[in-house]
């Protein structure tokens, strides 16, 4: 990669929540094995983002390589309307199979954001079938569920700046964001705001939408799994459904297969992404129960309104179903409390730092709160100087590294951490 290449990527390529004006740095990438990422000169970094909660089990994985190319070989596509094939068949298998009971119809498509768009769609098609129209959703401050429209103005309103939209987002019904800890004491005062306002919308709400147990994106809140307990008896108690949103959380990350385990529940529609495909490529299944589905099917429309293009896409369905068959090798459990341990023992005595806030670990997770913004580019480039992959944002530092990091790789990440905040700070 010449340098003229990375002057086109400033001036014609949008990154992430970056402007046009005054683009952040980015750094060339070539290739990635295991836990390193290769830069173009030559320098590797240990990755302690899994490229944004998906490459949970490192990159270039012979396994998840395999089942690509084997797909390739008999077709990358094929348009799901009328067709079949056994990629999604056996996805949806071990879908239905590690995901709660009850949840046994699924809808595949093509990312995180369109899963939820899907659920919050099922919802609605669901009270419209039952003849009332229920078309508000109840949800959490501080959550995040993606940068669609309809994902959008669920989240939290501040973060994602609903005021920017005014007039065209729907307008939701949100919570305050909950504030016991997840290992702390439980205040049972906490879940009266949602029940109060479940109780006074209980005829318009579809559906209540919330992250099980970590926020993500809103704000890496860890919270007590009672809440969401509660949210579970007052969902049943008031006949609305719950969306879990484990694009994030699924697959292991929070030390639980999925993260409504952490409160013995189970949602009516269950969204995942991310990490499906072991990270390798885009891809999201939105699980629901047959009641909602039946329900939905016997409506006014007769089916469920939702088709994209490359639903259930051939090669991304065989590499999700490797990497499930990777994860039913049960390695991950103790992978997962090993970096849950070892984050818990070298970012805890972080707190003692005057620039600290909070830290909080749970699972692969480990979050260092800073109490003001960080300046993304320059920690950046401290991370990239200290050989590691560690991409900050607002006032987080935090790792949620491949669950194949082994300990030495993993004390480099928590390590330049510690010295960023003894140089920088
Ligand atoms: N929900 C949650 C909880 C997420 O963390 C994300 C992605 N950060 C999404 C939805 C949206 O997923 P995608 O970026 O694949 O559209």
């Amino acid at each position: 990669m010449t340098p003229a290449d990375l002057e086109f990527d400033q001036r014609h390529i949008w990154h992430p929540y970056t402007s046009m004006t005054r683009p952040l740095p980015t750094y060339p990438v070539e290739s990635a094995e295991g836990v390193m990422l290769h830069l173009a000169d030559g320098r590797q970094l240990v990755d302690g983002m899994s490229s944004w909660w998906a490459a949970i089990h490192g990159y270039n994985h012979p396994r998840l390589n395999k089942a690509a190319i084997e797909q390739i070989g008999k077709m990358s596509h094929v348009m799901f309307g009328g067709i079949t094939h056994p990629s999604a068949i056996a996805l949806a298998k071990q879908l239905v199979d590690m995901t709660p009971e009850a949840l046994e119809c699924v809808f595949l498509a093509d990312s995180g954001s369109v899963a939820v768009e899907v659920a919050l769609k099922m919802a609605m098609q669901y009270w419209q079938a039952r003849g009332e129209k229920r078309q508000k959703i109840l949800t959490l401050r501080h959550g995040y569920h993606g940068d669609t429209f309809g994902a959008m103005a669920v989240c939290d309103p501040q973060n994602s700046m609903h005021s920017l939209y005014q007039g065209y987002l729907p307008e939701h019904l949100f919570a305050p964001a909950p504030q016991s800890r997840f290992e702390g004491e439980w205040d049972s005062q906490e879940i009266a705001p949602f029940a109060a306002l479940l109780a006074e919308h209980r005829r318009e709400i579809a559906a209540v939408i919330l992250e099980p147990v970590v926020q993500g994106a809103g704000g890496m809140r860890i919270y007590h799994p009672q809440y969401l307990h509660q949210v579970r008896a007052l969902c049943d108690e008031f006949g609305v459904l719950l969306i879990a949103d484990e694009i994030a959380t699924g697959f292991g990350r929070t030390g639980k297969l999925f993260a409504c385990e952490h409160a013995g529940i189970a949602p009516d529609i269950l969204c995942l992404g991310k990490a499906l495909t072991g990270g390798y490529m885009t891809l999201s299944a939105t699980l629901t129960t047959r009641e909602v589905a039946n329900i939905i099917s016997n409506g006014e429309a007769g089916c469920f309104m939702h088709g994209p293009t490359f639903m259930g896409n051939p090669l991304a369905c065989a590499v999700a179903s490797a990497s499930l068959s990777l994860l039913a090798e049960n390695r991950w459990p103790q992978q997962v409390a090993a970096i849950e341990a070892q984050l818990k023992h070298e970012l805890t005595p972080l707190r003692a730092h005057p620039a600290v806030a909070d830290v909080r670990v749970l699972g692969a997770i480990g979050v260092v709160e800073m109490r003001q913004p960080v300046d993304m580019a320059r920690l950046q480039q401290h991370f990239v100087a200290e050989g590691v992959w560690i991409r900050p944002f607002g006032k987080l530092i935090y790792l949620m590294p491949p669950y194949v990091i082994d300990r030495e790789q993993l004390s480099r990440l928590t390590q330049a951490i510690a010295r960023a905040l003894t140089t920088l700070y």
